[in-house]
C-alpha cells in the first residue's frame, strides 16, 4: 500500500486536509459496521436493489472510498462512471452549498432559473457539432433516452426504434425494452414497449474481425428488410458500449450508420450516458469516430454525483415537441444545474480530459502487459479511462464468468472496488475517478493482477 504523492492530494472546499489518498485495511471487507448496514439493508431496502460492494461508506474523494469500520478502497468504478471529477470535488461542493442557501426547487417549468439555462448553453456549446442546438433536462439516464425517443418520434411522425446487440440504456419499461440483456434487466419485468427492434453490433473481439462497413451494411441490411427506413424514427447506440461489455465497434461503424440515417430522415441518437464528460479523455466519444448525432443524450458524469440529464441535438428536432411536451418536476433541480456547471469547470479548468488519456495509457500499458503473460485475458479495450479485460477460457475464446468473479471478489476482499460487464458477464471494467492518482491507480492494478493469479 502507497502514500499517495502529496502535490496531487486533492484539498476539500474549505481547503482542510482532503481524505488520505491510499489503501488502507484495518479489518476484514466487509467490518463489522459494514456487516450492521448490509443486515439493515436487508431488512429494509428491496433485493431487487443489489451491490457490488458490502460496505457501509462514509466519505469519498480523489480515488478512494472510506467505510465505517475506517477501511480506505481504493476505487476503480467512479460510482459507475459518475464521478469523474471526484466524489468530493471542490468546486461541486462550493457551488452546490451556495445554491442550496439560496433555493432548493421551483420547478423550472413553473418559474425558471439562471443555472438550468446556462447548463442547456454549455451542453449545446461542448456536444459534437456547430449546428443550431437546444437541450432538456432530466433527472436519470433513462428518463433522458425515454426523452430522446420521444423527440425523434414526435419529429419524424414514425415510430420504429433500433437499438443494438448488447446494448443498455436503463430500467424504465421503454429503456428495458431497448436493453439486450435479460438476466438481470429485463427478466418477468413485460411486457415491453413495442416498436423496438435490434441490430446486430460490431464488436471486433467476436465478429470475426468484420470493417466497421461490413459489419454496419450488416446492421442496415437488417433493419431495412426487416423494419423499413419509412417506419423508423430513430436508432440508438451508445458509441462505446457500457453495461454491455466495454465493445469498441471497428473504425467506420459510426459514420456509417449516421450517414445512412442521415440519407433516410431517421433520428441518430447517441447514448452518451456512460461514455460522455471526458471519460474517453474527449468530451464526448463521439468524437473519436468523428460523428455528429442528431441528438446526445447524457447523464452520468455531467454533475459530480448529483442527478441529472440531459437530451441535446438539432433545434428543428429538440423544438419540435409543443410546450408541456417535454419536462417534470425535477428535471435539470437547481442543485444539481449548480453541480453541473461547476463539474464542467473542473473537467475544463483542471485538465481532467487530458488525465483521462493518461489514465487510459496506464490502463492499457499494464493490462497488455498482463494479457501478454495471461491468455485468460482475451482482449484489453476502450478508451481513456473506460478500459476494459474480457476473460476467456484461451483453448475456446468461451467467455469465463466464473474467472471474472473470482477476480472482482479478490479485489473487493483486498480494498479495490471494481465492477464486472457484459453480456456474458466476462468482462472486467476500470472507471476510475479522473481524479485518482496514478500511485493508487497502479497499486489497484496490481490487487487485479494478483486476483487473476490466484484463481
Ligand atoms: C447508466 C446508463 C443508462 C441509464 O442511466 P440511469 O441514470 O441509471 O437511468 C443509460 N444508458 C447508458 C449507456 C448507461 O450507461
Amino acid at each position: 500500500m502507497t502514500l499517495v504523492d502529496t502535490s496531487a492530494t486533492p484539498t476539500t472546499a474549505t481547503g482542510g486536509p482532503a481524505l488520505a489518498q491510499e489503501r488502507r485495511l484495518v479489518t476484514a471487507i466487509p467490518g463489522p459496521r459494514s456487516q450492521e448496514l448490509m443486515a439493515r439493508k436487508a431488512e429494509a431496502v428491496a433485493s431487487g436493489v443489489g451491490t457490488t460492494i458490502p460496505v457501509s461508506v462514509v466519505a469519498a474523494g480523489g480515488g478512494v472510498l472510506v467505510d465505517a469500520d475506517d477501511n480506505s478502497l481504493i476505487d476503480l468504478g467512479s460510482g459507475i462512471a459518475v464521478t469523474g471529477v471526484g466524489n468530493a470535488n471542490p468546486r461541486v461542493v462550493a457551488a452546490v452549498k451556495a445554491q442550496l442557501d439560496a433555493f432548493t426547487h421551483t420547478c423550472f417549468t413553473v418559474a425558471p432559473y439562471e443555472n438550468y439555462v446556462a447548463v442547456a448553453e454549455k451542453l449545446n456549446e461542448l456536444t459534437p457539432g456547430d449546428h443550431v442546438k437546444r437541450s432538456a433536462l432530466f433527472n436519470s439516464g433513462a428518463e433522458a433516452v425515454e426523452n430522446a425517443v420521444k423527440i425523434a418520434r414526435h419529429f419524424t411522425k414514425k415510430q420504429a426504434v433500433v437499438a443494438f446487440d448488447h446494448a443498455y440504456h436503463g430500467r424504465t419499461n421503454l429503456t428495458m425494452g431497448l436493453t439486450a440483456k435479460n438476466i438481470p434487466y429485463k427478466s418477468g419485468f413485460g411486457p415491453f414497449a413495442s416498436e423496438v427492434y435490434r441490430a446486430p453490433l460490431s464488436y471486433p473481439f467476436r465478429d470475426g474481425g468484420l470493417s466497421g462497413a461490413e459489419a454496419a451494411a450488416r446492421a442496415i441490411t437488417q433493419i431495412e428488410k426487416q423494419v423499413g427506413a419509412e417506419n423508423l424514427a430513430a436508432i440508438i447506440i451508445e458509441p462505446i458500449q457500457g453495461e454491455g461489455g466495454f465493445i469498441v465497434p471497428a473504425q467506420g461503424f459510426l459514420p456509417a450508420l449516421v450517414e445512412w440515417a442521415r440519407a433516410n430522415d431517421v433520428v441518430f441518437i447517441a447514448d452518451e450516458v456512460q461514455t460522455g464528460f471526458g471519460r474517453t479523455g474527449a468530451w464526448f466519444a463521439s468524437e473519436h469516430d468523428g460523428i455528429v448525432p442528431d441528438l446526445v443524450v447524457t447523464a452520468k458524469g455531467i454533475a459530480g454525483g448529483l442527478p441529472l440529464s440531459a437530451v441535446t441535438g438539432r433545434a428543428e428536432i429538440m423544438d419540435s415537441a409543443m410546450a408541456g411536451g417535454l419536462g417534470g418536476t425535477y428535471g435539470g433541480n437547481p442543485l444539481a444545474c449548480a453541480a453541473a456547471l461547476a463539474a464542467i469547470e473542473s473537467y475544463e479548468s483542471d485538465g481532467l480530459i487530458e488525465r483521462a488519456r493518461e489514465i487510459g495509457a496506464v490502463l492499457i500499458g499494464r493490462l497488455n502487459a498482463m494479457r501478454t503473460a495471461d491468455p485468460r485475458i482475451g482482449d484489453v479495450r476502450g478508451r481513456g479511462a473506460m478500459v476494459a479485460i474480457e476473460l476467456v477460457d484461451p483453448a475456446t475464446g468461451a467467455p469465463d464468468a466464473a474467472l471474472t468473479n473470482a477476480i472482482a471478489k479478490h479485489a473487493h476482499q483486498n480494498g479495490v472496488v471494481v465492477l464486472t460487464c457484459g453480456t456474458y458477464g466476462n468482462v472486467i471494467r476500470f472507471l476510475p475517478p479522473l481524479t485518482i492518482s496514478d500511485e493508487l491507480l497502479i497499486e489497484g492494478l496490481g490487487v487485479i493482477a494478483e486476483g487473476l493469479k490466484t484463481a
